[in-house]
């Protein structure tokens, strides 16, 4: 059995903070937010959108899209 190398400590690589997605649009003067907002928790918290629904992380609401 050959003796396998130790490997180097891993570095922690930070890593700039990435916009998912642009969750705002900027019109003029005019911020306008491109995924929905739960409205169980407010307008801070966007919901996720997948296919058929929306899902917030927050309060679990889940809004079905038809
Ligand atoms: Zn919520």
């Amino acid at each position: 059995m050959a003796e396998e190398k130790k490997e180097a400590k891993k570095t922690e690589q930070k890593q700039p903070k990435k916009p998912k997605k642009s969750l705002y649009k900027i019109e003029g003067d005019k911020i306008i937010r491109t995924n929905p907002h739960c409205p169980k928790c407010g307008t801070g918290y966007f919901l996720a959108v997948h296919e058929k629904r929306k899902h917030c992380g927050n309060c679990a609401y889940t809004e079905f899209v038809k």
